[in-house]
């Protein structure tokens, strides 16, 4: 334990400043991967039919780097068979993200005798790849129901995370998928101890196919149909883009959401969900984004970075506002762009605004466009309202009274503040740089602390679905059954990950919702089939 401590400590200052425990495993050194993925697929032998050519599988093709079927495993399982044909005892899973390679991987492991994941792209998990800073905060360290948004009834998403825990998750990613993970202690966030979100990618993958589960790339899923399975039974058929439609027996819908629509995710979970599958939709919008407006005092501030208390003051005068908690990110990082506002506390808030924005502005039909707060009543939008130090009012106020009189106001804030965002403070509330704590009128005083304590960010929009790390609303857990993933409205259809209507707050949630919600999902799809097999 010391000993990863020290050489941690006298890492580079680049490096993650982890402490972990060391783990039960042995290190896998990440440079043996592709040797140990080609002796996988060696070993095994399979030949795999695409359309009409035969190929041997590589470990390229493993890896997603072409748009035919991969396969590698220890497990005779794979079927030599052409696209276009049916297989009733197969789970297929939509989408090769967090979410939908971990239910890939528990339903293989449960049971399941054939599990294919259809990845539009030519690549799995691109967003593991790009999350954290491409570090990958897989996990954080606890995590409680009020660390996610849902519309839906909290009970059923307390009930679904109750299936798992942190604990059991990291478990998980250490002993299974054999990652060696660290934690941030700053941040009380998981990493790998690699600092590698690639490397998380790759052992999640080569854990799937290890299983025994086949991934195919360049495999666009556009629909859903119940069909008879010819036996009396049930199946899906899944409509293809560029191939016939196929029959699987159960589906796993893990197709994300709407963000970063350049990797993949275009919301056609959503369109599956709502047009084949009879749900309805908590309406998505951009979550954990970046919000625009004009910096404080006419300045111009890109780079600043300041810890703030941030509340999120819900819209007055509506039915159950006088009701409504106050949202608040506590003491956390904010963060002047060019265009606005980021940082973890603008980030874990912004669904407060972007929500009733998009809502009333003509939902999702805009959402890759920069929306503006200028045409919705002000008196219908909740309120972002900042304490730029943090400290209370009375704190301030002592601050600026203290002696010596003769000292400047401007002084007194750049003690507590970054000085380019003290002199816009100063100039937002209208007092000169050169005015001395003795000649502060009462007036301007008041005004100061305003400013200093509960200032009204002025928002104009949001940076959509293409800055937005996650997709706020989506398919109801009112509309799932929260013990096994099922939809309500078509058995036989299971969710999971960003498709649902599920997000949770920076630091490793949104990953651990893709864990949780992937495992059950995959383990309950696996379940009939293993029975019947
Ligand atoms: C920049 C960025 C950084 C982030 N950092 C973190 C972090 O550090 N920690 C954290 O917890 N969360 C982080 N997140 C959020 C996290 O990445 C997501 O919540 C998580 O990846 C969602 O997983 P998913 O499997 O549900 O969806 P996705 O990862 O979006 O996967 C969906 C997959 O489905 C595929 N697909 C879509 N439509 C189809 C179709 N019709 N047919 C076939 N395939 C289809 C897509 O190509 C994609 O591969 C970050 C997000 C972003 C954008």
């Amino acid at each position: 334990m010391n000993e990863v401590k020290q050489s941690l400590e006298s890492a580079p200052k680049c490096a993650l400043p982890l402490l972990s425990a060391p783990t039960t495993r042995g290190k896998l050194d990440f440079s043996c991967l592709t040797l140990l993925e080609a002796l996988m697929v060696a070993g095994r032998a399979a030949t795999i039919c695409v359309g009409a050519r035969m190929r041997v599988p590589s470990q390229m093709r493993a890896f997603g780097v072409d748009r035919k079927v991969s396969t590698a495993s220890r497990k005779p399982k794979v079927s030599v068979r052409a696209q276009g044909t049916s297989d009733t005892t197969s789970v297929a899973v939509l989408g090769a993200g967090a979410a939908g390679l971990t239910a890939a991987y528990f339903a293989a492991a449960h049971g399941a005798k054939r599990v294919v994941v259809y990845e539009r792209t030519s690549e799995a998990g691109k967003k593991i790849l790009m999350s954290g800073g491409a570090r990958c905060n897989v996990l954080p360290v606890s995590a409680r129901v009020e660390d996610f948004v849902t519309e839906s009834t909290p009970r059923k998403l307390k009930n679904i995370m109750a299936s798992w825990n942190v604990e059991r998750c990291r478990e998980w990613l250490e002993n299974d998928i054999g990652l060696e993970l660290g934690i941030e202690h700053v941040t009380n966030k998981y990493f790998p101890l690699s600092n590698s979100s690639r490397e998380v990618r790759d052992k999640l993958l080569e854990a799937c196919l290890r299983e025994g589960v086949e991934v195919r790339y360049g495999a666009s899923v556009e629909g859903l149909r119940p069909v008879s399975d010819g036996a009396g039974g049930e199946a899906w058929s899944l409509r293809m883009r560029d191939s016939p439609d196929e029959q699987v027996s159960v589906v796993i819908l893990a197709m994300g959401g709407m963000s970063f629509p350049a990797v993949g995710t275009d919301g056609t979970g959503y369109v599956i969900a709502r047009r084949d599958l009879e749900h309805n939709l908590a309406e998505p919008y951009p979550a954990l984004v970046p919000l625009t407006g004009k910096h404080p005092g006419g300045e111009q501030l890109p780079g600043v970075s300041v810890n703030v208390s941030l509340q999120c003051e819900p819209i007055s005068g509506g039915t159950k506002a006088g009701k409504k908690k106050k949202a608040k990110a506590n003491r956390e990082g904010f963060l002047f762009t060019h265009r606005g506002f980021s940082g973890p506390a603008i980030l874990d808030l912004s669904h407060e605004v972007v929500r009733t924005l998009v809502r009333t502005k003509g939902g999702s039909k805009r959402e890759d466009v920069e929306q503006s707060a200028a045409d919705v009543v002000e008196a219908a939008m909740p309120s972002l309202v900042v304490s730029w130090s943090g400290e209370s009012r009375v704190e301030w106020q002592e601050r600026l009274a203290a002696p010596p009189g003769k000292a400047l106001v401007a002084t007194r804030l750049r003690d507590g503040l970054p000085q380019r965002l003290a002199d816009a403070l100063l100039a937002e509330a209208g007092v000169d740089d050169d005015c001395k704590v003795a000649d502060l009128r009462k007036v301007d005083r008041l005004k100061l602390l305003d400013v200093l304590t509960k200032y009204r960010i002025p928002v104009k929009g949001h940076q959509g679905y293409r800055k937005a790390e996650v997709t706020g609303g989506g398919v109801p857990l009112d509309e799932i059954n929260f013990q096994t993933m099922e939809s309500l409205k078509s058995p036989g259809v299971y969710f999971c990950g960003e498709v649902c209507d599920v997000f949770g707050r920076i630091g490793g949630f949104n990953f651990l919702w893709a864990w949780t919600s992937g495992r059950l999902a995959g383990m309950s799809a696996a379940k009939p089939l293993s029975e019947n097999q």
